[in-house]
């Protein structure tokens, strides 16, 4: 992942304040426009759409771009008309409500399009349309809505490097194009089809798009790992530390395409090997949502193991409880950057807990180091992918 995407993970508040230029023109727009310019929602139907959450828990907007037109899509109409607007400050009222450059306004939910080039929101660039409506937590949510081939071009450099060898970078385009496609089908109720954090694939809008990226989603164009004809579910983690994982530990449903697999191309990732230390008050207090009192740990010791060595249940004692505690739940909580997969040991030092892992992340299909070690050794896009996904087919879907 690129520190771009790292950086703009978290999403900030705008605390500008509208001009009294731009106020004049936005009440131009809200009242004397109501005779509706129609912005063209139609997309050429060749090309398949994705639905990205890319902002919530943010209470202000800053929407810029080329003459940006704002649809109510409750009522139809469209505000701006004849106006060149470049730029839409939207916030959320006390309230359900929604105020417009500091006025308030009866729409709940807009569509913003930019006539020429893409929309700038809080200072990253998005192709495409965006969606803006209140959220559930007195909040903004924002979801883009763009092509599937854009979206996978800004992608890449979030989820590894698109300097990798080429075949891993498109191993890297194909997987995520079929993961958004599996998640689109599954939620065609909700108002998106994928989250923009690591809840399903980091992606930052435009900025991190370069040639390579945008060569290994062209040269893979339409592509996807299909099992008895559909789409799968190919999730994917940054380092599998010698061995893949089996899904059953970390969702309900048939994957049969996903076995744990050996994989001998990771050794040089950075995430191949970790420590973490943790000091044992410390570790009472992480874990006080699991029933213990936040006195410091006693004893850590784990009772089961999956087949690929990671832990599935631990032993944890403070000075009142003992609880079996799951593998997966105690990572959650100690989080993911520090405890790195749950393939790990621990053992108690002078200074606390020790605990030595191998790889970073849930450790399901495809491994990125692998991939890239993959790449690296001669192997193509193909044999990558149909190493770490099994029995699968790539090809085309018909939709
Ligand atoms: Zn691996």
């Amino acid at each position: 992942m690129t520190s771009f995407c790292r950086g703009f993970r978290k999403n900030f508040v705008l605390k500008k304040v509208p001009t009294a230029f731009q106020s004049f023109y936005l009440l131009l727009g809200v009242f004397l426009s109501w005779e509706i310019f129609f912005v063209s929602g139609v997309e050429a139907r060749t090309k398949e759409n994705i639905r990205v959450l890319v902002l919530q828990e943010v209470n202000q907007l800053k929407v810029t771009g080329q003459e940006i037109a704002l649809k109510d899509l409750q009522t139809g109409r469209t505000f701006f008309k004849n106006i060149k607007v470049s730029s839409v400050i939207i916030e959320r009222e006390i309230g359900s409500g929604l105020r417009i450059h500091g006025h308030s306004i009866s729409a709940q939910t807009f569509l913003l399009t930019s006539a020429r080039g893409p929309l700038t929101i809080n200072g990253r660039r998005y192709r495409g349309k965006l969606k803006v409506f209140p959220g559930p937590n007195k909040d903004l949510w924002a979801i883009n809505e763009l092509p599937l081939e854009d979206y996978l071009a800004g992608l890449i450099n979030c989820e590894i490097s698109s300097q990798w060898p080429i075949e891993a970078v498109k191993a890297q385009a194909v997987a995520a194009r079929t993961y958004a496609v599996f998640q689109k089908r599954n939620r065609q109720d909700k108002q998106y089809d994928v989250e923009s954090s690591v809840a399903d694939q980091v992606y930052a809008g435009i900025g991190p798009e370069d040639d390579r990226s945008r060569k290994a989603v062209k040269e893979t164009e339409g592509e996807l790992l299909l099992y008895q004809g559909h789409p799968i579910f190919s999730v994917y983690h940054a380092c599998c530390g010698g061995k893949t994982e089996l899904p059953e530990y970390l969702w309900a449903g048939f994957f049969p395409y996903l076995k744990s697999v050996d994989c001998a191309y990771c050794l040089d990732s950075p995430y191949f090997l970790w420590n973490y230390q943790a000091h044992p008050e410390t570790l009472g207090k992480t874990l006080l949502s699991l029933g213990f009192t936040g006195s410091r740990v006693l004893e850590i010791q784990v009772a089961e193991r999956s087949d690929s060595r990671r832990v599935l249940r631990l032993f944890i004692k403070d000075d009142k409880h003992r609880l079996d505690v799951p593998g997966k739940e105690f990572r959650r909580l100690l989080g993911y950057d520090l405890l790195r997969s749950t393939n790990f040991w621990v053992k108690e030092d002078d200074r606390g807990f020790f605990f030595s892992g191998l790889g970073w992340g849930h450790g399901v299909g495809l491994c990125q180091w692998g991939a890239k070690g993959m790449a690296e050794a001669g192997a193509d896009y193909r044999s990558i992918l149909k190493h770490f996904y099994q029995n699968i087919e790539i090809g085309k879907f018909p939709r």
